[in-house]
This record gives C-alpha cells, structure tokens and sequence, in this order.
C-alpha cells in the first residue's frame, strides 16, 4: 500500500490547464518512475487477471497504460483511435464533448467473444470510457472490466458507467 500511495503522489494537478478554471491531473511524473509505473499497472489489471483476452487503449494516454498492461499480463493490444487514423475497415462511435463531438474507432475484425479490458489514463465525465465500450459492443466483443488511473470522483463519470469501473487512485 505504500508502494501505492507513494505512486500517487507523483500524480501532478495543473491549475488552470487547459483552459482557465481547469485543474489538470497530470500522470506523467507517475510514468516516469519506474517502481511507481510497475506497482499501478499492477494494481490497475490486478482484478482482472485471467479473465481477458486483449487490453484495447483509448488515444492517447490509454495507450502509455495499455502497452505496459498488455505486457504485463502476457495480454495483446488493441488500439481504440481517434477517427481517420486507422489502416483498415473500422467501426465508428461519436460522442458528445463539451463543445462539438468526437469520433472513436476500432479495426473491426476483432473476433466476436474475445474479452477486453478496456483501459484510459483518466475517468472524468464518463464520456469516452462509455463510447469505448460501446465501440467494443459495436463488434461484438466482451467488455470484461473498465479500468482507469484516476477517477475524478466529482464529475460523476461512474455514474455514466453504471459503476462498473476501476479507479487505482481518486481525486
Ligand atoms: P471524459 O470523457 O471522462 O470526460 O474524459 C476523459 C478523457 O479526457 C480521458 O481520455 C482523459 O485522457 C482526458 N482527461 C480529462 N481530464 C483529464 C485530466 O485532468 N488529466 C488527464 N491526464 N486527462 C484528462
């Protein structure tokens, strides 16, 4: 646990980023400690050890968790991209933002029953994680846990989810 806590309070808070009245959690002094990075992944994938198929990452910082997830679970790796970045036939789900929407996508031959745990770096409206799973849905996948590294618990995102979220650390 205090491998844990002392990961945690290498999460930064950036007043006043990206816009003014913002605060910015910034995981980045988190990623660069290496016993921090192992002892969060760890914690981050540990409920579901065993019981997925493949990590799918949402762009862009999903992806700096889901590349040493995967890894360390002997796991794959899906990439869930923002639109018009992928090779290959993709499905698509748009979702609200703030100002305007956003696109997410997915390779669409992921083969129907395999189970994902679907990651990102942090959980605030709900917004993206839910899209994701939709995304997951979409294909005819398993989405087996949703997992984050931060939760800002104020924003009411698990609601969005209907709970079914992990969070390592809350803010
Ligand atoms: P939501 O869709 O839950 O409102 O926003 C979550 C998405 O926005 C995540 O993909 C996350 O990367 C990004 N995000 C929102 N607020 C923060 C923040 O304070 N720090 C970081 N690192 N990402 C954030």
């Amino acid at each position: 646990a205090s491998a844990l806590a002392r990961a945690e309070s290498l999460i930064g808070s950036i007043p006043d980023y990206p816009q003014p009245g913002i605060v910015f959690r910034d995981i980045t002094p988190l990623l660069a400690d290496a016993a921090a990075l192992r002892t969060t992944i760890d914690a981050l994938i540990e409920p579901f050890e065993g019981r997925f198929d493949v990590v799918a990452g949402i762009e862009a910082r999903g992806f700096l968790l889901a590349g040493a997830a995967a890894i360390a679970a002997g796991k794959g790796l899906v990439p869930i991209r923002k639109a018009g970045k992928l090779p290959r036939p993709a499905a698509t789900v748009s979702y609200a933002l703030e100002y305007g929407t956003a696109e997410i996508e997915m390779h669409d031959d992921l083969p129907a029953g395999t189970r994902v745990l679907l990651l990102d770096d942090v959980l605030a409206t709900g917004g993206t994680l839910e899209a994701g799973r939709e995304l997951v849905a979409r294909l005819g996948a398993e989405v087996v846990g949703t997992a984050v590294l931060l939760e800002i618990d104020a924003l009411g995102g698990r609601e969005v989810l209907g709970g079914d979220v992990h969070a390592v650390f809350h803010v």
